[in-house]
């Protein structure tokens, strides 16, 4: 919007007319200076008595109408009667839409907030409080980890790299009632943390960990037993030709379902786990890694070139060796599995950057498709079924060394490629967790 620059011509014009008519009527009463001083003082006095009124006017809150005077004052005021109405719209809409944006927030079910540098909360839902047990108002501005205790948390909080990647933490409502799914997302240089109620889907998951749990040891003993009359069977029966190929193939079924139910048992005890770490201890990786070789060596019976590459300088990890131990193994057995003879394989314990330390798997074998890498640790997921089935697999390995990496707040990174190998790396925060 722009000033009309013809009202302050014509102003200009009234003054000179003005000035003409005071010189005109000093000559006529003689009095020359004095009719001047006279006229130039009643027009400062009419400026000044209007910048008083503009300065009442627009000092009131309210956008009343203005006055209208005569002059330039009049478009002064119009045109900033016009400018100021014009602000009155946009900040009744900014004040509208973030109406309906609080609204929105509230309307979402989760716990939301906004937090800042040194994780100081800016924002927060009203869901905060039943959640997380935060008041809106009074903790807005405080630091979260002055608020939410729990060690877990804080070591979540802590081990973020600022890398722009999203990470979960799944936890107990501070008063114990909810089990919580916390997502931390950075934004430019904040984070917004959604905390959401996975209470009922926790009780699912136990329900199905309890079952499986149970069916496993329940099949357990039968097994057992089976097995057992097979070694008779085949004692005395192995030589006679008509039931050596049947009892060899029940060997092998029985043998594999041995195999399953051992998995499916170590799975629920790792999972059962997860939540506490009174197993934790200081692993001496050299000893744990010197041990995995001799097995890769026995499991290999010289068909590979096993490779041994680690740093001494990082001798210890805290976590539970026999848990860290079966998900290495894991890792070792399928390269030995999926690599064909002459393959090479290679075992790395070293530092990642400053706070990372990892365990990783490398082998020349077949590889994987990129479509299969994210669902390979799912339960019973195989890229092809007869070729794991084959080489004595269940299905579950990968599934193991998922949950023993949660439960060591780590992760399992993969790269591979067709044809061209794998890479299984295990991504340990160096800090100590709980
Ligand atoms: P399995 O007992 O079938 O090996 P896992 O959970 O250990 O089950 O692995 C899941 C699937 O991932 C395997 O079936 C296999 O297809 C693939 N896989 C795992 N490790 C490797 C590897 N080193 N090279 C190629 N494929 C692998």
């Amino acid at each position: 919007m722009k000033f009309d620059a013809s009202s302050y011509i014509k102003e200009v014009y009234r003054l000179i007319f003005g000035l003409i008519t005071l010189f005109m009527l000093g000559f006529i009463t003689g009095y020359f200076w004095a009719v001047l001083a006279v006229g130039l003082f009643l027009y400062a006095l009419w400026h000044l008595y209007h910048l008083k009124v503009l300065i009442h006017w627009i000092s009131s809150s309210e956008l009343s109408l203005p006055p209208e005077p005569w002059g330039i004052w009049g478009d002064v005021f119009h045109y900033l009667y016009r400018l100021r109405s014009q602000q009155h719209k946009r900040s009744r809409k900014v004040q509208s839409l973030l109406e309906r944006y609080k609204e929105a927030t509230e309307a979402v079910p989760d716990a939301t907030m906004i937090l800042g540098k040194r994780w100081n909360i800016e924002w927060l839902n009203s869901k905060c409080k039943s959640y997380l047990g935060l008041k809106p108002r009074k903790d807005i501005g405080k630091p979260l980890t002055h608020l939410l205790h729990s060690p877990e948390f804080i070591a979540f909080l802590e081990s973020f790299d600022y890398l722009g990647e999203t990470r979960t933490l799944e936890m107990d409502s501070p008063d114990k009632t909810r089990h919580l799914s916390v997502r931390l997302i950075p934004f430019g240089k904040r984070f917004l943390l959604i905390a959401r109620d996975i209470t009922e889907f926790q009780q699912l998951r136990d329900v199905r960990k309890d079952f499986v749990a149970n069916v496993s040891h329940e099949l357990r003993t039968p097994l057992t037993v089976i097995s057992g009359y097979l070694e008779t069977f085949a004692e005395y029966l192995g030589n006679d030709e008509m039931y050596a190929g049947s009892i060899r193939m029940m060997q092998q079924q029985s043998d594999r379902m041995c195999r399953i139910i051992e998995d499916l048992l170590l799975l629920s005890r790792v999972e059962a786990n997860e939540k506490n770490s009174h197993q934790m201890a200081m692993v001496n990786m050299s000893n744990l890694v010197e041990i995995l070789k001799n097995e890769a060596l026995a499991m290999s019976n010289g068909r590979h070139q096993i490779s041994v590459d680690i740093d001494k300088s990082i001798s210890f990890l805290q976590g539970d060796e026999s848990e860290l131990r079966s998900a290495f193994t894991n890792l070792i057995s399928n390269a030995i599995r999926y690599t064909p003879d002459g393959g090479a394989i290679t075992i790395r314990w070293y530092r990642k950057g400053k706070k990372q330390l990892c365990f990783e798997v490398e082998d020349t074998g077949e590889g994987i498709e990129q479509k299969h890498l994210e669902r390979l640790t799912e339960r019973f997921y195989r890229v092809e079924v007869g070729r794991s089935r084959a080489s004595g697999g269940t299905g579950l390995g990968l599934a193991i060394v998922k949950h023993v990496l949660n439960h060591h707040h780590a992760r399992l990174l993969i790269r591979s490629e067709p044809g061209n190998g794998s890479v299984f790396c295990c991504e340990f925060n160096e800090q100590k967790f709980n």
